[in-house]
């Protein structure tokens, strides 16, 4: 908790070192709301203002009495991201945002846009991170290169989304004036995917989750969030037992300890064994399938040898193996393998009955991997 809920002992005054509203739990904002003499449904309206309109100013939150909306920006302000730089891929689809913490972090978020595909409906999905820098030095990835900061909270990590919301709802604004049909909900998938190990920072992730999955907050559904963890047993054992039904990506990007530990440290510590035991509960405590991630980096973990490794390990575990052909950034020394070599990959785990599918990243013409455009920021402005 950032802030005090009491009306006397408001906390630090308004203005750029104020604390983000974002950062009080709904218990936090019940007692900030009756300490300040506000009758309880007063919380219960400024939560769905900042989490269901997505308001950036008290001033917006047009419900609160006009003294509450004065009292709160005395004390609080709201969104703690300052956006550095924003880059739209050249075919739209993509937008990458830097933005500056409070404290001069910087991190990442992305926003993707998929078209209508056959039955699917248009959707949004927004990539955000979780941890300023990360300490688990995976080598393919720029994160992973630069080292760790800190945990995000609970606040900042769900302001990304809220930003996202802004964003797709004014892109509806505009296409709804020119006679476009706007997209069925402004955001409707959000994936644990950015900077940072989200299970390293379980508490803040998982509050996050909370806020994300309330009805009476952003209401985007469980079943629409993804925490994609590079494998901690403890946590994946810990997660099984939420009561919420999110989906769990693993990257696991080496069919053996040998080569996973060249590229992703953390296996030392947790080797393939024991990550894989920690699904097998998962599955059988959620009854939901795990998703792995294999990036392909060419020569590296791509031979046909490996596939056939691949599909034995994982052979009769509820799953499904995301193949995702490495975004070469500019340190990492790998190359994406060509695309026969990525089907025939492929089609031996078809052979274990392992389920897989290609996944081509999106905006790679604006260094949409993780950690790609802090590194190009900070290698630019020292
Ligand atoms: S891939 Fe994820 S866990 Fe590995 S270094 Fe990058 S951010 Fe950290």
């Amino acid at each position: 908790m950032t802030a005090k809920a009491s009306p006397n002992a408001l906390p630090r005054p308004s203005g750029p070192g104020a604390p983000s509203i974002l950062d009080l739990s709904n218990d936090e904002i019940e007692r900030l709301v009756a300490g300040m003499g506000e009758p309880a449904f007063r919380s219960r309206q400024l939560w769905r203002s900042l989490y269901k309109d997505a308001a950036r100013s008290f001033d917006e939150m047009t419900t609160l009495a006009r003294s509450l909306r004065s009292s709160l920006a005395e004390s609080f302000t709201i969104d703690p991201l300052t956006t550095v730089m924003s880059l739209d891929s050249k075919d739209g689809s993509t937008t990458k945002a830097l933005f500056r913490l409070p404290d001069g972090e910087l991190i990442e978020t992305v926003l993707m846009r998929y078209e209508r595909d056959g039955h699917r409906r248009p959707r949004r999905t927004v990539c955000i991170s979780t941890q300023a820098g990360c300490a688990l030095g995976c080598t393919f990835c720029a994160t992973g290169q630069q080292g760790f900061s800190r945990q995000l909270s609970a606040g900042e990590i769900i302001a990304q989304v809220l930003h996202a919301v802004r964003v797709a709802r004014a892109e509806d604004a505009i296409s709804s004036r020119s006679g476009g049909v706007p997209w069925p909900v402004p955001v409707s998938n959000v994936v644990f995917m950015g900077m940072g190990e989200p299970l390293a920072n379980y508490d803040n992730t998982i509050e996050a989750i909370r806020r994300l999955n309330d009805p009476q907050g952003t209401g985007i559904g469980a079943r629409r969030v993804t925490v994609s963890t590079v494998g901690l047993p403890p946590q994946i054992i810990r997660l099984a037992a939420e009561p919420f039904q999110v989906n769990l990506a693993v990257s696991l990007h080496a069919p053996d300890d040998e080569t996973r530990s060249q590229t992703m440290p953390v296996n030392r510590r947790y080797p393939i064994a024991s990550l894989l035991d920690a699904c097998k509960t998962y599955v059988a405590r959620t009854n939901r399938r795990v998703f792995f991630e294999y990036v392909l980096l060419d020569g590296q973990n791509d031979a046909p040898e490996q596939a056939h490794k691949l599909g034995r390990l994982l052979k009769g575990i509820l799953c499904h193996v995301n193949l995702i052909p490495v975004n070469p950034t500019a340190h990492g020394p790998y190359r994406r393998p060509g695309t026969r070599r990525t089907a025939a990959f492929r089609s031996a785990l078809q052979g274990y009955g392992v389920p897989s599918t290609v996944r081509m990243e999106k905006g790679i013409d604006i260094n949409a991997g993780c950690g790609q455009l802090r590194a190009r920021a900070v290698n630019q402005h020292g």
